[in-house]
């Protein structure tokens, strides 16, 4: 029962989080510690964002470049009041600051890999409330470059998952072949080529739609339906003409992109995640000889709300995982001054590390922890360059057709 007589802790807190203090193995000197970066703040982040405010998590950093809409207000609490089109991030974190005064948040409108690479170094742990494969994927890679443990969730109809991945103990989101077929799928169906399956010119009197209008139609404006169903059934007439053709509502199925989700399953996964982040946090900051709070749960968790059952998988890691498995593209983190050059920086590395150059196909230097990607040219300084502090770039042409990562820790 340290908490009671803790130093850092504030009258205040002491009196909010007395019941808290009573837990077995419980510590809110660790919590008021820690921060937290959570992904996507929906219908999962938002209770988990409401969690960890609640239980006093020192600093939460919340991340969304989503705008509120009418159709949220069923299941994200933060937003009750909110006007429609206000930055989802912003208001939750006006809304967690009116909950819990004594904690710090930021909020940040933008993508994941605008956010400031020093914060993804910084902060204790990552919490996924995501809806796209592209951002999971993107937040695993910094997960597993930064070493911090990630947890992820997701839910379907009346289905949940959650699933922490710990780096390089058991499997990160991009070991599972599964994820890679999903994306080809995804890729392999594209306007131009024939369609190859009936469903293919739904899709593609989407993709026509998007491309004209900038935007993918909506499903509540029947015109804007109709000129995708009537595309799609000239595609159909054309390549499958044996096949009947779409009605209104087949082409709707196909096209909604939103999940029908209830805020009763997004609650039991939101809190699975949050209770799993509590652990985590005491885990990090505990020495080790010391006794910690509970065990991590490193199994896929599925939930399914019409049984009430819950099922675990174990997931081992996939050797041939590109992101962590053995032959991974391997990552250094080195100090450096903001004033040297980059070139230089190639040819201290190379020495250094017993990287040597490629002398047909000179090193390259690319930029991947932001949304503007691209080769960074290597006559620059680093601050010329505008490489920020912990940015992680990708330097090709050392021999073997080898390539490395590099993360920068910026001085001076
Ligand atoms: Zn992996």
């Amino acid at each position: 029962m340290t908490n009671f007589t803790s130093k850092t802790l504030t009258k205040e807190e002491k009196r909010r989080f007395d019941r808290q203090f009573r837990l077995p193995g419980w510590n809110q000197e660790i919590l008021k510690q820690s921060s937290v970066l959570i992904a996507g703040i929906g219908g999962l982040g938002v209770e988990i964002a409401k969690n960890l405010a609640m239980v006093g998590v020192g600093h939460l950093i919340l991340v969304d470049l989503d705008t509120i809409e009418y159709s949220n207000l069923n299941r994200q609490i933060l937003f009750i009041g909110a006007p429609e089109g206000a930055s989802k991030a912003k208001i939750a974190a006006k809304k967690l600051r009116e909950m819990n005064p004594f904690i710090r948040i930021d909020a940040f409108d933008c993508p994941l890999q605008d956010v400031p690479p020093r914060i993804y170094n910084d902060v204790d742990m990552y919490i996924a409330g995501l809806d796209s494969i592209e951002a999971r994927s993107e937040l695993n890679r910094r997960a597993v470059h930064n070493k911090k443990f990630l947890i992820d969730a997701g839910t379907a109809v009346y289905n949940g998952h959650a699933y922490v991945v710990s780096p390089f103990t058991n499997a990160c989101l991009e070991c599972d072949p599964l994820t890679e077929r999903a994306q080809d799928q995804l890729g392999a169906c594209t306007l131009v080529g024939k369609p190859r399956r009936p469903a293919h010119c739904i899709l593609k009197g989407q993709l026509r739609f998007e491309q004209k209008h900038g935007r993918p139609a909506n499903i509540l404006h029947s015109n804007e339906v109709q000129d995708v169903v009537s595309y799609a059934n000239k595609l159909l007439k054309e390549h499958f003409p044996q096949e009947k053709s779409f009605s209104v509502n087949q082409v709707i199925q196909i096209i909604d992109n939103h999940e029908p989700t209830v805020i009763t399953i997004n609650c039991v996964m939101a809190s699975l995640q949050s209770q799993e982040a509590v652990k985590i946090l005491h885990h990090l900051h505990t020495p080790m000889h010391k006794n910690r709070l509970g065990n991590i749960q490193l199994n896929y968790l599925i939930y399914n709300g019409l049984t009430g059952k819950f099922y675990e998988i174990e997931k081992p890691r996939n050797p041939k995982c590109e992101m962590c498995g053995k032959d991974r593209t391997p990552l250094f983190r080195i100090k450096v001054k903001r004033k040297f050059r980059l070139s230089q920086l190639i040819e201290r590395f190379s020495q250094d590390k017993k990287y040597p150059i490629d002398t047909e196909f000179p090193p390259m230097i690319f930029r991947i922890d932001s949304s503007e990607l691209g080769e960074i040219f290597l006559d620059q300084t680093i601050s010329e360059a505008g490489i920020k502090d912990c940015e992680t770039v990708l330097v090709t042409g050392f021999d073997d057709g080898s390539q490395i990562y590099l993360t920068l820790k910026l001085e001076g």
